[in-house]
């Protein structure tokens, strides 16, 4: 077995472990292996041990491992900043886009998404804990703009992502517990949402216990960038 494949092997079985604490339903918690800075063959072991949706932060990177890897059916995340020139690229290689925090982004990759693919899945990317430098829209915008998203052709709504900033464990679990509140509050405001994008290598366990559906995982299936 390849390291790919028993660190794979590891980390469904802490979000298992995470699940079963929190009393959840472990098929409730979507694993996104994030590959940013491994090569394409890091992927292909990836997939051969059953991994299928992959998150990429830089896109031009992302884009190049797409394309070398079209022999194989792979689903790809955009979970890294996006400016407005990288948007067509976007909106032209990926599946999914968990970084929208501007209607700008979000008007142009709607506009460029090619009519043959499917809808581009989009999440909203919130800022709870950074100062106003940090990517991310603040809690008390959100809600417009996800309501102006929700309005745009040829992409779907799905939920928002939340990366908290690197901080003790009481701080982190109340930054998750803000995102899950929110995600609830949109929800109530009628959106229908079914991702809660959170928990990464160090904070997986804690995200989960914070109701987080979707957890993008690098460091502990691929090794330290
Ligand atoms: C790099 C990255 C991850 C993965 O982080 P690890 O700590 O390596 O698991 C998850 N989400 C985002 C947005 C990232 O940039």
């Amino acid at each position: 077995m390849s390291s790919i494949a028993q660190h794979l092997q590891q980390v469904q079985t802490r979000i298992q472990s995470a699940c079963q604490a929190a009393g959840r339903d472990p098929a409730s918690v979507r694993l996104l292996a994030v590959s940013k800075t491994f090569d394409a063959s890091a992927v292909r072991q990836a997939h051969a041990a059953g991994q299928s949706a992959f998150g990429e932060n830089y896109i031009q990177e992302g884009v190049d491992k797409i394309l070398a890897l079209q022999d194989l059916a792979l689903e790809w995340h955009c979970i890294g900043p996006i400016q407005s020139n990288k948007t067509r690229l976007v909106a032209e290689h990926f599946d999914w886009v968990h970084s929208i925090d501007r209607i700008k982004t979000a008007e142009r990759l709607s506009a460029q998404r090619p009519a043959g693919l499917p809808d581009l899945q989009v999440c909203i990317q919130v800022n709870l804990d950074g100062g106003s430098n940090k990517s991310g829209v603040a809690p008390d915008q959100i809600l417009a703009l996800a309501n102006a998203v929700a309005a745009l052709p040829r992409l779907r709504l799905r939920g928002i992502m939340s990366i908290p900033e690197p901080g003790d464990e009481a701080a982190t679990r109340w930054v998750h517990a803000q995102a899950h509140a929110l995600w609830c509050s949109l929800q109530q405001a009628g959106l229908v949402l079914d991702t809660l994008s959170m928990g990464m290598t160090a904070d997986l366990e804690l995200a989960v216990a914070q109701g987080s559906t979707m957890v993008r995982v690098g460091t502990a299936i691929f090794g330290q960038r």
